[in-house]
């Protein structure tokens, strides 16, 4: 059995995380679930929003599957997923977007992989109020940090032969911050001479995205531009419930779908489930279980392919347990 801490989060998070634990179980997996929790619920109801417990799991596990986390709006505690983040140096944010068969959207074939730099930026969370009702946010951008996360696209690239990568920034203006990291593109990029690097300002890439997004395949960016970029790509392949992701770095690594909460559908029975379940099979290909992760992949293509099961973000009628059940009805005939 291998030791799997999970983290079940706020809103959508507890619905979700118990279904792709169902799913992951019966796909013989042998993931022992370590469930501890922390977030807005739990603050509620121990007034602690990250107990030790949690600390203490994921620093004896390594490894953990996480649901959304609620941050408040404005005001209020910091963000517990960006915290962890930086407590554990989990660098690269990686998140990869493609198009699933049987779902109607506007592109067929997408197959990007964002990289987002996980843990500098205007993530920093340094905000000062100055004179006169000024508000000052601090971007930090280092030549380390931006190596490794850049590193890794091309490594990432490389290994599965990939033709480019995309470095996404704002150079033009952020002449210092913005151009350390394009700096450090071009640097790492003349080692990879087979993969051509391309070099997009963030504003004409979310253009250049919407219009033909087949153009790109490996992407790398900073903290905000990464987190923008990846809800606009969940976009082109049918939403926030489908896209997986991984906070991966040098000896530890959480794995969470791109969405949060969804105050908006939580407790309905109605969230979908894949996007976490997608990244339950990237935490599965990080143990070396890829055997039992392409064939939840298998599954999940089955299901949609149908098209008779779906949630409602996809266009059907089916709650989470509906959709959970046939997932795991594809797996047991797969068997
Ligand atoms: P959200 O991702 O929670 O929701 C955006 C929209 O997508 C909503 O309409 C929601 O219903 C839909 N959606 C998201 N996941 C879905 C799923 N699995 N199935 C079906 N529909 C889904 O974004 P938000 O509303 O901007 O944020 C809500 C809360 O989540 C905020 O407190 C935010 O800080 C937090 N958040 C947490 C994380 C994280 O834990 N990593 C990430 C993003 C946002």
């Amino acid at each position: 059995m291998t030791n799997v801490t999970l983290i079940p989060g706020d809103g959508i998070g507890p619905e979700v995380a118990d279904a792709v634990m169902r799913i992951i179980d019966a796909s013989g997996s042998n993931i022992n679930w370590d469930i501890v929790n922390a977030g807005a619920d739990v603050y509620t109801k121990t007034g602690e929003l990250v107990p030790d417990e949690v600390y203490k799991s994921i620093e004896t596990n390594k490894i953990a599957l996480k649901g959304p986390i609620t941050t408040p709006v404005g005001s209020g505690f910091r963000s517990i997923n960006v915290m962890l983040r930086k407590k554990y140096d989990l660098y690269s944010n990686i998140r990869p977007v493609q198009t699933l068969p049987g779902l109607s959207t506007p592109f067929q074939d997408i197959d990007l992989v964002i990289f987002r730099e996980n843990t500098e930026g205007l993530y920093i969370g340094i905000e000062a109020e100055k004179e006169n009702g000024v508000m000052e946010a601090k971007k930090i951008i280092t030549p380390k940090g931006s190596e490794r996360i850049i590193r890794k696209a091309f490594e990432y690239a490389k290994s599965k032969n990939r033709k480019s990568v995309a470095v996404v920034h704002k150079a033009n203006i952020l002449k210092l911050a913005d151009g350390l990291f394009l700096e450090t593109g071009r640097k790492v990029a003349k080692e990879y001479p087979d993969i051509t690097m391309k070099e997009v300002i963030v504003d004409n890439m979310c253009m250049q995205l919407v219009m033909n997004p087949l153009q790109y395949d490996v992407i790398v960016t900073m903290n905000l531009y990464g987190d923008i970029l990846s809800d606009l790509c969940a976009g082109l392949v049918g939403g926030l419930g489908l896209v997986p992701g991984a906070n991966i770095g040098n000896d530890l690594a959480i794995f969470e779908a791109v969405h949060g909460s969804a105050p908006d559908i939580a407790g309905q029975n109605k969230a979908n489930p894949i996007a976490l379940l997608r990244s339950g099979c990237m935490m599965l290909d990080y143990l070396n279980k890829d055997h039992e992760a392409n064939r939840i992949r298998a599954a999940i293509g089955t299901v949609l392919d149908d098209g008779k099961v779906l949630t409602p973000d996809m266009g059907g009628t089916s709650s989470t347990t509906d959709l959970t059940n046939a997932i795991i009805d594809a797996l047991i005939r797969t068997n």
